[in-house]
């Protein structure tokens, strides 16, 4: 077995949608990113990676490429999982936090987890989406950015 750790944070900007987890949560802001800006597929991709020793989301797709521009955020996870499949692992679990202000994340909990769990192949129990609020501390209690941890467990 192995366990993965990812960590990701991106800053909040106007005129940008939000995806969080592949699906557009509606908000005012969107996230900055060279990708579609999706902070928590790109931790729990990182998180499978980690389990693997295979790097980071950073190796793989360079934010110095200008052909990934805007990359919709499940390719990046779906190369992961291809790596995954091809050391012939299968990922017993996923947990995530999302640290925020705004939006709040237990109103869309759910449907992040059904669209991980869709493209993961994995039952939605396995998918585990938390919500924290900064307290008002820091970059995130300003609402200038969102974090996201996230760990996964790698068996085989
Ligand atoms: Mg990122």
């Amino acid at each position: 077995m192995r366990i993965g750790f990812g960590y990701d944070v991106h800053s909040f900007v106007e005129g940008r949608e939000l995806f969080l987890g592949g699906i557009r949560i509606p908000h005012e802001k969107g996230l900055l990113g060279h990708s579609d800006g999706d902070v928590l597929m790109h931790a729990i991709s990182d998180a499978l990676l980690g389990a693997m020793a295979e790097g980071d989301i950073g190796l793989l797709f360079p934010d110095t490429d200008p052909s990934i521009k805007g990359i919709d955020s499940r390719k990046i996870l779906n190369s992961v999982l291809q790596i995954v499949r091809e050391r012939r692992f299968t990922i017993a679990n996923v947990d995530a936090v999302l640290v925020c202000e705004a939006p709040r994340v237990a109103s869309f909990r759910d449907s992040i987890r059904e669209s991980l769990a869709q493209t993961m192949a994995l039952t939605i129990d396995r998918i585990s989406v938390k919500g924290k609020t900064s307290e008002g501390l820091g970059f995130v209690g300003r609402r200038e950015a969102i974090e996201a941890y996230a760990v996964c467990l790698l068996e085989g």
